[in-house]
Parts: C-alpha cells; sequence; structure tokens
C-alpha cells in the first residue's frame, strides 16, 4: 500500500500527556475534517514530494517523490530510531486512520512505541489497526470547529480504545468563542465512557480569524470539567514556544 506523506522529522512532542517527549512524527496528507483552525495544507494530491530529515533533529530536509510505499516508509523510520532513541513514533496529519492499508503494513515494522493522533471519528478504522496502537491522543470535535455533530462517532471511538486497554488521552482545543453547551457534552462524553480518562484542554493558537482564550478562562473551563472528571490539564501548544517543528 502507498500513501502521500507531507513530513517525517525528528522533534519533542509539544501537545498533551507527553508533552517535551522526543518524538519521530510522520505526517499524512488529507483529512476527513476541515477544521476551522487547522494549521495544515491538507487537501488530497497537494504534496507531490514527501520532506525527509536529512539526520534527526537537523532541520534540514530532502525530498523523496509521493506517493511513498509502506516498507519504504518503515525503512526510514527505523533509520532514524537507529540514529536517535526517541519515546515514540507519531502518526500524524491530516488524519492518518485514512490510510490504515498502509499502516497495517508500516505498523509491525516499527521497532519503538507507536503514538496514534487523530480527531476521534473514525471507529471503525480505528479498530483496524488498533492491536498495533501504543498510545492514542484522540481530538474530541467541537460542532463549531467542524460544522458538524460527532458524538456517537467520538463514543465510539473512546470506547474501543478504553476496552483495548490502550494508553489513550482525550484533547479539546478551546476558542475564545467557545460554545459551552458543546464543552459540557465533550466532558459528559467521556465521563460516559470512562471518567479516568485524561483530558488535555488545549487553548487555541489563534489563526484564520478564531481568537484566542483567556488565561482566566481557561481556569475556569478546568474548573468546569473537574466536575465531572478527575484529571483535567491545560497545556498549549508547547513547540510554537519553543520554536520546534
Ligand atoms: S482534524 Fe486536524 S488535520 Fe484535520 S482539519 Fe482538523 S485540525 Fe486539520
Amino acid at each position: 500500500m502507498q500513501a502521500n506523506m507531507i513530513e517525517i522529522f525528528s522533534s519533542v512532542q509539544g501537545e498533551g500527556r507527553y508533552v517535551g517527549c522526543r518524538q519521530l512524527f510522520v505526517r499524512f496528507e488529507g483529512c476527513n475534517l476541515q477544521c476551522r483552525y487547522c494549521d495544515t495544507e491538507n487537501a488530497p494530491g497537494t504534496h507531490l514530494m514527501c520532506n525527509v530529515e536529512i539526520t534527526p533533529g537537523a532541520r534540514r530536509f530532502r525530498e523523496i517523490m509521493n506517493p511513498v510505499e509502506g516498507h519504504e516508509l518503515a525503512a526510514y523510520i527505523n533509520e532514524f530510531l537507529q540514529a536517535v532513541p526517541h519515546q515514540a513514533v507519531s502518526f500524524t496529519g491530516g488524519e492518518p486512520l485514512l490510510h490504515t492499508g498502509l499502516l497495517r503494513e508500516l505498523l509491525p515494522l516499527i521497532g519503538c512505541k507507536r503514538f496514534l493522533e487523530t480527531n476521534g471519528t473514525l471507529p471503525d478504522k480505528l479498530a483496524e489497526v488498533l492491536p498495533w496502537i501504543d498510545i492514542i491522543s484522540m481530538d474530541i470535535k467541537l460542532p463549531q470547529a467542524t460544522g458538524r455533530e460527532m458524538w456517537p462517532e467520538h463514543e465510539r471511538f473512546l470506547r474501543l480504545a478504553v476496552e483495548a486497554e490502550k494508553d489513550v488521552y482525550a484533547k479539546l482545543v478551546v476558542p475564545g468563542d467557545l460554545v459551552e453547551a458543546d464543552f459540557d457534552r465533550a466532558v459528559e462524553v467521556i465521563a460516559s465512557v470512562e471518567p479516568s480518562v485524561l483530558l488535555i484542554l488545549q487553548p487555541v493558537t489563534p489563526m484564520n480569524g478564531v481568537p484566542g482564550a483567556e488565561p482566566w478562562y481557561m481556569l475556569e473551563l478546568q474548573q468546569r470539567a473537574l466536575a465531572k472528571l478527575p484529571d483535567v490539564r491545560v497545556i498549549p501548544q508547547t513547540h510554537r514556544m519553543m520554536n520546534q517543528l
């Protein structure tokens, strides 16, 4: 199987539970959503070439032709892992679960923890690769971000991950103009599946006219979520503060 890739590089994880850990990022082209704050160029077919870092962390890249085969991708990844120990390989995008055929070939070949960064809306696709995934960072997408309600999809997705006893946490991007009823619904979805699941509240990085959330407001929302969930953390996109990729 093959897929169009955007980039492969080594950096620190900037978001969520594993912030600061050295990870290898493998970014797929294409997404099933169009979030209003998206910072990735995702339209299918827009990347003729994939940027591959020359040595891990050097931030100098060479280009390889898309699409890339699964075994070819495995070779690039394992070369990075031999050069530098990484906490995990982060499969990101776009939405990596649009490429489950390739992932089923690739994941068993990776000699490191496999970290899935996903929008959490494709439970059937998750089921296809779940045995080979170690860590799941699952977004909860608010209707105001995507223009669609996806509560049942999110609930099924989270339930699958919890029942498979995966290291899973949920991440919710908070804009300044948050619809609070939807925030409460997101918290309820997590609480109804498994209240011990960590919830990360990530203040949006303002872009495309989406307003940022005030610091006091993040605390208010954390307090509101803590009424239903025991572990709620406020963590911004720290890689931007550190000027990391
Ligand atoms: S799910 Fe992620 S990659 Fe897809 S549109 Fe939303 S922010 Fe962008």
